[in-house]
């Protein structure tokens, strides 16, 4: 008998597509498509409004809770009690709380007084008090029950704020350096770009239904505040050889599970201009980003694949209808910490106040304090950074002591030591559902226990704690990224721990960590192995050599 030959087109199958629009491949090719192609997540407003809130949760629609509700910065959070072994064998109904996370976006990180209060407020009246600043400059509520929600979308449009596209597959808040327009060294102010990007796309249907998320940062800060190297889309400013300020424009950055570092496109984007480009790049990643499977949907695989000059020239002839010039590259970065912690002059002769609350965990009467004391001191702004700190902007010279001395007294650091001043936590086992290990109490010990068993070690050190690999937190560029897993203690038994990242950074010599093979802790041991590696980096050490170096 002989083998049945194998049939004549196997070998030449037509190249499955990525999903792309552009290539006509218009039909939803899983789950989450088929949810943005049946309805726009922004129309679940209407119903959260009409019925959700009026009827409750067991009203709410599946599709609509588990994906539309994103669109306007609304998670289920995680129902308490469920450990992080059953994270991944759980179906998400059985994870989900009937309560909310809500994220207010917060563009450019910049608060007034009255926006302060006012999420101050609703995080006492609806959250439990809870309150978390992001390492993306937004504030995180928790506990929030639907029936509150429309109640607080009046409080926050009443002072200007919103949630409109602070989660899903959406143009998400846009970074800027907090200290925009007052900085002595700034290249040039961003604020009004981002405020023209926010009012002319956000809530736009024409870009709410992206592949995947969609982040930004537009800055002119000396410092890279807002690191564009991970960003999807940046704008950093830089100045020309004709002297003109603008901006380098940078794409593809990102971390997760398969970090990459964002491009240079190598254009010289001029200040009017910026929010016309975002549209273009934003444009093309609606319409050619991979949209067949979610892990490969960011914008960074496209701007792998097509590498920077297809994506340039794409940009140019089929969005902008024009060449864009060549730019230069951003200056270095000016040196040290990017966090704006400690007390600084700004341009006016004021200065500002930056200060490290722990792990970016506030809550509602600590937003009301920090409000009062910025009040009391003349102070009418207080911004957030993309480190999980706050800024108290325009404090008049003799005002500053009396600044630090309150905040000082309520543990909002303002001469943090590194250990307070440079670890970050993501939201963890606590509330989200895709944790595996409890990170914020976690990090919050373990910069206690550094500062008690290394007092004098005043030397930057990122430690970036994450409680999944998917590095809200981002591991990858922490000199000590701890990405949440469970492993095994030395009775045997599975428990909380760390797979352990080692020298990432950002800046002049951006790069990730590495993943010491092998290498975990129990979140016991953490301050042992952190101090370990501490006490190692001074012993070997070369002058002044950084710990990523
Ligand atoms: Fe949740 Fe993982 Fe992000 Fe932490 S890193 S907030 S555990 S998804």
């Amino acid at each position: 008998m002989t083998t049945p030959a194998r049939p004549a087109n196997r070998h030449h199958k037509r190249p499955r597509g990525e999903g792309q629009w552009a290539l006509g491949y218009r039909e939803p090719l899983n789950k989450n498509e088929e949810n943005k192609k049946n309805d726009d997540g922004l129309n679940v407003r209407q119903r959260i409004i009409d019925i959700y809130s009026k009827n409750g949760f067991d009203s709410i629609d599946p599709a609509d809770l588990r994906g539309r509700m994103r669109w306007y910065g609304l998670y289920t959070q995680r129902k308490p009690g469920i450990d992080g072994g059953k994270t991944a064998i759980l179906e998400p109904e059985e994870l989900d709380d009937r309560y909310f996370m809500l994220r207010v976006r917060i563009d450019g990180g910049r608060l007034n007084l009255e926006q302060l209060r006012a999420i101050a407020d609703i995080s006492n009246l609806y959250g439990r008090g809870t309150a978390d600043v992001t390492d993306r400059q937004n504030i995180q509520l928790h506990w929030i029950e639907i029936e509150s929600v429309p109640d607080i979308w009046k409080r926050l449009e009443a002072v200007g704020l919103s949630t409109t596209e602070a989660c899903g597959d959406t143009p998400r808040v846009i970074m800027g350096c907090p200290l925009a327009g007052i900085d002595t060294e700034e290249v040039l102010d961003g604020t009004e770009q981002i405020q023209e990007i926010y009012d002319t796309y956000i809530g736009d249907p024409a870009f709410s239904n992206l592949p995947r998320k969609f982040k930004t940062a537009v800055s002119g800060c000396p410092a890279h505040c807002t690191v564009h190297e991970i960003n999807d889309i940046a704008f950093v400013g830089v100045v020309n050889e004709q002297g003109e300020k603008g901006y380098d424009l940078w794409v593809g950055g990102g971390l997760s599970t398969n970090p990459m570092l964002a491009k240079r496109l190598g254009v010289f984007v001029s200040p009017e201009r910026v929010s016309e480009v975002w549209g273009g790049v934003i444009g093309i990643f609606r319409d050619y980003g991979y949209r067949r499977l979610r892990h490969r949907a960011r914008i960074k695989f496209l701007v792998n694949d097509w590498g920077v000059e297809k994506f340039r020239e794409i940009l140019e002839t089929e969005y902008l209808g024009q060449a864009l010039p060549d730019g230069p590259a951003p200056e270095q970065p000016r040196g040290g910490r990017r966090d704006h912690v400690g007390v600084f002059q700004q341009k006016d002769g004021n200065f500002y106040v930056g200060f490290a609350p722990r792990v970016g965990r506030l809550d509602g009467d600590k937003l009301h304090l920090i409000a009062d004391i910025a009040e009391r001191h003349g102070s009418g702004r207080v911004h957030t950074t993309v480190e999980q700190k706050m800024v108290i902007l325009d404090v008049a010279p003799d005002k500053v002591d009396g600044v630090v001395a309150e905040l000082e007294a309520n543990d909002l650091r303002v001469n943090p030591s590194t250990f307070r001043r440079q670890t970050m936590a993501c939201t963890g086992i606590e509330f989200c559902k895709l944790a595996i290990v409890e990170t914020k109490a976690t990090a919050s010990d373990l910069i206690d226990e550094l500062e008690r068993r290394l007092p004098d070690f005043r030397e930057p050190l990122t430690i970036n704690v994450n409680g999944c690999p998917n590095s809200c937190a981002r591991i990858q560029v922490a000199d000590i990224g701890l990405k949440g897993q469970l492993v095994v203690n030395d009775a045997g038994e599975q428990v909380e721990g760390f797979q352990i990242h080692l020298g990432g950074s950002l800046g002049v010599n951006a790069g990730f960590g590495r993943k010491v093979r092998g290498l975990k802790a129990t979140a016991e041991e953490l301050p042992d192995y952190v101090e370990r590696v501490v006490r190692n980096f001074e012993k070997q050490r070369d002058g002044s050599e950084t710990f990523s170096e």
